[in-house]
């Protein structure tokens, strides 16, 4: 078992649980404090400073000076991408400083963290700094006697909110891109999981970013977040979280008319058609509903049977998924960790058991365990249900699969479509002519085809529906923290006098 010490300044390196404002190490104001929980024990790991109004105003200031008067939006994009592939560098030397404070801050098995979290966290710096050395503008051929052309100018000051559920990596798909194109940020983590951002504070000050271009101000979104969204000096809002927080920030930014990007919640439906190859497409199913213990906004918790295999699937469910291995986050074959949170797992726990109450089949799973004071969920397998029910229309965020029959393709299409969510969606099937077909049909941001979450920083993702709008990945995400600045030459040559 992992020694989780009291003092995260030797467990995850140096990050000393202040703010980070304007280059400097502080307090909140008031001096509050909020305590940080290692999810697989229940036990207090460390605490940070918990920012109020007046620390986000300092925050904001911070950021606006650097954008206004400082050299980052006047470097070449060039050599901001420089800085940013030094702060990739950094990150791989740092991986198991920074894997280990994930692992303790979310309850993520430290092999996931290892190999998904700080690998493509890094990989997404990575492939902003490479496009630092591509950000060019165009010019345009006009009717008229002129000459123009578009410059990709920087927002300013951008503000980047994140779940807890993947704090690295979604920092770092906003963070990267933001910062090659020229912005300056103010980054507040989700409050149960701070620790990666305040390291990550440290590295991108190692990797040469100016101070004042990256903050990062812990505490809770409840105070701090509508003054974050509505601040007169913040340029652009940059969300990820549920749907019901960020519709309420992006109305709150709309009245302030600042932009905004919503990566809302999911509830992804995984199509298996009957023609699949059924090992792997048994291997896909689990691991798009345990992956980080279902706490995935692309997760697959909505499984769709064709009919002809339907009961041989649920049988192969209900010997496999107890056999994934569970528990200690510490232990590097777990593959299964707790919730991140007493809170989530009674949310879990909740929506399933009003599932029971009305006569849902529990397959497998179905009940809280108890291990070490954690906050452990035993992955769920639930069949039976009415598509309206709410485990399966909602977003339950925990290992909990529902599975429903469909007879064609265009019930499958329907089902998949079925819920308000849009993020992602997959079909396993070896008809390849079906599988563009259905995926053609399907409203999600993504689709993946024989597999689940094949994630790369050079593929956008993003939602439809109540999943939000915006993309994250790829250059669909520099551009959205960029806007276009046309500059038009009048070429008329005056008469002589
Ligand atoms: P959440 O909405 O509770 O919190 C997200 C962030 O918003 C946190 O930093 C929180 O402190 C902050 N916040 C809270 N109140 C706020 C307010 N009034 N104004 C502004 N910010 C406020 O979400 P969560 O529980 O941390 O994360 C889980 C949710 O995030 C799930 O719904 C999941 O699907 C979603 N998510 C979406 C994506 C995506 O890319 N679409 C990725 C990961 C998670």
């Amino acid at each position: 078992m992992m020694t989780v010490t009291e003092n995260p300044q030797t467990s995850t390196g140096s990050a000393p649980g202040r703010l980070y404002i304007g280059g400097q190490w502080r307090d909140a104001a008031d001096g509050a404090r909020t305590d940080v929980v290692n999810p697989a024990t229940g036990e207090k790991i460390t605490d940070v400073a918990r920012a109020g109004i007046a620390d986000v105003d300092a925050a904001v200031a911070a950021a606006r000076a650097a954008f206004d008067e400082g050299p980052w939006p006047r470097m070449s994009s060039r050599e901001r991408g420089r800085i940013l592939q030094r702060a990739y560098e950094l990150m791989r030397e740092r991986t198991e400083e920074l894997a280990l404070a994930e692992s303790i801050d979310v309850g993520k098995p430290i092999s996931l963290a290892r190999a998904v979290d700080v690998n493509n966290a890094a990989e997404l710096f990575e492939y902003y700094a490479s496009l630092g050395h591509h950000n060019d503008g165009a010019v345009r051929e006009t009717t008229g006697n002129t000459h123009a052309y578009v410059k990709k100018e920087p927002f300013g000051v951008v503000v980047a909110i994140t779940p807890f559920n993947f704090p690295l990596i979604l920092s770092s798909s906003k963070i990267a891109p933001a910062l090659v194109a020229g912005n300056t940020i103010v980054h507040k983590p989700a409050s149960d999981t701070p620790l990666s951002a305040l390291m990550m504070a440290e590295i991108l000050s190692e990797a040469g970013v100016p101070d004042g271009v990256f903050n990062v101000v812990t505490g809770p979104g409840s105070t701090l977040g509508d003054h974050l969204v509505t601040h007169p000096d913040v340029d652009k809002v940059a969300f990820t979280g549920s749907t019901a927080v960020g519709a309420r920030a992006a109305s709150l930014a709309a009245q302030a008319l600042t932009p905004f990007t919503a990566e809302l919640g999911g509830n992804a439906a995984n199509i298996v058609f009957a023609d699949a190859d059924l090992d792997q497409a048994i291997d896909t199913v689990i691991s798009a509903f345990v992956f980080n213990t279902g706490q995935f906004c692309m997760a697959g918790p909505r499984l769709l049977v064709e009919r002809p295999i339907y009961d041989t699937v649920l049988g192969i469910l209900g010997q496999a998924v107890p056999q994934v291995p569970f528990g200690d986050p510490s232990d590097p074959g777990t593959v299964i960790g707790p919730l991140v949170s007493a809170t989530q797992r009674e949310k879990v726990a909740g929506m399933v058991q009003r599932a029971k109450d009305a006569g849902v089949t529990v397959v497998t799973g179905g009940e809280k365990v108890d291990l070490n004071g954690g906050f452990f969920y035993a992955p769920t397998v639930l069949a039976g249900l009415d598509s309206d029910a709410e485990v399966v229309a909602e977003e339950v965020f925990g290992p909990v699969l529902t599975v429903e029959p469909f007879d064609s393709e265009d019930e499958a299409v329907a089902l998949a479509n079925g819920t308000a969510y849009g993020l992602a969606s997959g079909i396993q099937t070896s008809d390849l002519a079906k599988a563009h077909r259905v995926a053609a049909r399907l409203q999600a941001g993504i689709t993946w085809i024989n597999g689940w979450a094949l994630m790369d920083p050079s593929v956008p993702f993003g939602g439809v529906k109540a999943s939000g709008w915006g993309r994250e990945g790829g250059p669909e995400a520099m551009e959205s923290y960029q806007r276009a600045h046309s500059i038009v030459f009048n070429l008329e040559q005056r008469a002589a006098q």
